[in-house]
């Protein structure tokens, strides 16, 4: 028998960010102490609903997983196919990246006059591990799913509802264009549907 999905590791995450987001607003330390709290959920791999772990034939998914009741922050489950990729694109907010299954490949781009271009070289991103991005720290990248056989799951947390933000793709040319993302999904998980919880975990 499969176990049901351990939705107390997704509660205990987003009251951790947002008890956080409770202490500080210093872009540094919530990219730093998420990051830890990020890495501590996705190197457990019990309870991501497997809808929301589903990839999309055509393109990449993101799936809404939580959106704090004041829009500090939106946890997203995003689900690459075989093979899919990101276009070039920003964030305008702070964001944290974990590869909870697969890995990623990850190209930053920097801005010069004309243009963009590839920014350092590519990084491979394993089960566990964590990228961070933000205007600050670098947030312009590409994300492609580093296998062509299998899909790769990423669990992203964002510094506003990222889904309804006005932010930017770019053509090879560097020309941005517009875009909103929304979301792939219409209904997201109910993380408090648990008729008892452990002591520990009220
Ligand atoms: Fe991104």
């Amino acid at each position: 028998m499969i176990s049901p999905p351990n939705l107390s590791r997704l509660r205990a995450f987003v009251r951790d960010l947002a008890d956080l987001l409770d202490q500080t607003n210093d872009e540094a330390r919530i990219l730093e102490i998420g990051g830890d709290l990020l890495r501590d959920l996705v190197v457990h791999d019990d309870w991501l609903p497997p809808a929301f772990a589903q990839p999309a034939a055509d393109r990449y998914s993101q799936h809404l997983l939580h959106c704090d009741s004041l829009e500090r922050f939106s946890v997203v489950s995003f689900v690459w196919g075989p093979g899919q990729a990101t276009p070039v694109h920003d964030h305008t907010v702070w964001g944290l990246v974990g590869v909870l299954r697969g890995a990623e490949i990850s190209q930053s781009y920097a801005r010069t006059d004309a243009s963009l271009v590839p920014h350092g070289r590519a990084r491979r991103l394993e089960v566990g591990d964590i990228e961070a991005v933000s205007p600050t720290v670098g947030d312009i990248h590409k994300v492609t799913n580093a296998y062509d056989d299998r899909p790769s799951v990423s669990i992203h947390v964002y510094g506003a509802d990222i889904g309804a933000v006005r932010r930017s793709t770019y053509d090879d040319a560097g020309a941005a264009k517009a875009f909103v993302s929304g979301y792939s999904n219409a209904l997201v998980p109910n993380l408090w549907g648990v008729s008892a919880r452990p002591s520990d975990d009220a």
